[in-house]
């Protein structure tokens, strides 16, 4: 009896131990904080500081804006050759979007921490260093996360002052960075009233903190971001609003958060079926860029006890692991083969190109057509191809001469083999009238034509 309750006292006191031993490591306050177990500003500030000057080769510190109150928002990139864009795949990994949602800085800054730490150690880290360049910005939202760092515990929103009217007097505090995202902003799940803890802004991108996020994804193209918030235990893909019409890439982002929640239990769906929002930045990253993003809610409360931090981090540090060793190509991760996707027919009748391309593999896939010759190059519109299907898409081409057309998946980073994707064709006399005009007229329709090959359609959309 003494031996059972012993061994069980000597367990939790080396889970507390270890769990505080993580703490120090990471150099957050283990007293004399506001809210124990978590750093302030300066200290999370004074640890991205410190990993950059011990780790010189594997990372880099970026400061990506300026807050409303001065404050730095800092991005650190995790990559062998860290300060050289050697055209790796790029990984976005957001927290603290959210005031309040403390642990959802603490998850991307001890996992900076793990990085860096086990990478001469650790062969998974090292490859994952070695092969994707990781960006994380542990903390969105400094000025808002302060606010809570001095006891206000439910502030959301970041600190600037609003004056709506341009009357001069202030209407209210703060904007909800996480509504202020362009992408079909301000109609849904959002308050037009600056003292609301979910008001959207007057307009959209108007917030410092919103648009260092854009501009970062703006000139980095990211095959996946991750945006930690608490809380709830779930993963959200695109839509987080329920207008815009199913995301082509639904069963390719749905497949990779069910094997992100076999590592953290969580449940995945896509965002709006929880609740509708508009304005957060997993709409605008895959409305605007060829990222996948994923909203991921950590744990059961805004700020979880020190004594659970641990446990949190440990199972989603095992997910974002998993994210990042399929960030070279997402297809092959998680279907276990390339895709095939090829031209197999290019007709010109009346100035009219038509170009039939299909997927000959088993699973959707979501493409790029692009059109050019010497003079022009016309990219159509994303599409998606199901499995075992073809598509016709014809646009009203201009000139004679040769033409390259070329088909390749929205969402891969391996290199792209051309010869096994494209065509060239040759139109010898001006096919048109219209010819003369440089401008391309687009045909407004796309015509489907799905066709059965020997194996026939297989939808994947089962999970
Ligand atoms: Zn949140």
């Amino acid at each position: 009896m003494w031996m059972m309750s012993s061994y069980g006292a000597s367990r939790s006191l080396l889970k507390v131990l270890c769990a505080l031993f993580t703490l120090i490591l990471i150099g957050l306050p283990i007293a004399g904080a506001e809210i124990p177990g978590y750093p302030d500003y300066r200290q999370i500030e004074d640890e991205l500081a410190y990993l950059n000057d011990t780790y010189p080769e594997i990372c880099a510190l970026h400061r990506i804006g300026t807050t409303y109150e001065g404050r730095a928002i800092w991005a650190l990139k995790i990559s062998d050759n860290a300060w050289k864009d050697e055209g790796e795949p790029k990984v976005l990994i957001m927290g603290g979007h959210h005031a309040k949602e403390l642990i959802s800085t603490v998850v991307p800054l001890m996992f900076a921490e793990f990085l860096l730490d086990n990478y001469s150690s650790n062969g998974t880290v090292k490859n994952a260093i070695d092969s994707t360049d990781i960006w994380i910005v542990p903390l969105v939202n400094p000025d808002g996360y302060e606010y809570v760092m001095e006891g206000h515990t439910d502030w959301r929103k970041n600190r600037r002052p609003v004056d709506i009217d341009g009357d001069g007097i202030v209407d209210g505090t703060g904007v909800d960075i996480n509504r202020n995202y362009a992408h079909r902003w301000g109609q849904q799940g959002i308050s037009l009233d600056p003292n609301s803890e979910i008001y959207c802004g007057p307009h959209a991108f108007s917030e410092n903190e919103s648009r260092a996020i854009r501009d970062l994804a703006l000139n980095r193209s990211f095959v996946f971001s991750i945006s930690f918030h608490s809380y709830g235990q779930q993963i959200f893909h695109p839509w987080g609003n329920s207008l815009d019409s199913a995301p082509l890439d639904f069963d390719l982002m749905d497949s990779i958060g069910e094997r992100m929640a076999r590592y953290n239990g969580y449940d995945v769906m896509e965002g709006w079926k929880w609740y509708n929002t508009t304005g957060d930045s997993d709409d605008w990253l895959y409305a605007n860029t060829s990222c996948l993003p994923f909203t991921v809610e950590l744990g059961k409360e805004y700020i979880p006890p020190p004594h659970d931090i641990s446990r949190i981090f440990e199972k989603n540090r095992d997910a974002l692991l998993y994210l990042l060793s399929i960030a070279s190509d997402p297809y092959v991760g998680v279907y276990g083969e390339r895709t095939n996707l090829r031209i197999s027919d290019f007709s010109v009748k009346d100035g009219i190109a038509g170009i039939t391309v299909e997927n000959q593999g088993n699973y959707s896939v979501s493409a790029r057509l692009t059109l050019s010759s010497e003079n022009w190059t016309y990219t159509f519109p994303r599409f998606v191809l199901a499995p075992a299907s073809a598509l016709n898409l014809s646009v009203e081409v201009s000139g004679a001469g040769k033409f390259l057309a070329n088909i390749e998946p929205v969402h891969h980073t391996e290199e792209w083999n051309l010869s096994d994707n494209s065509a060239v064709f040759t139109i010898e006399e001006i096919p048109h009238e219209k010819a003369a005009d440089p401008l391309m007229y687009v045909f407004g329709s796309v015509i489907l034509l799905f066709f059965l090959l020997s194996y026939g359609y297989k939808s994947l959309k089962k999970h």
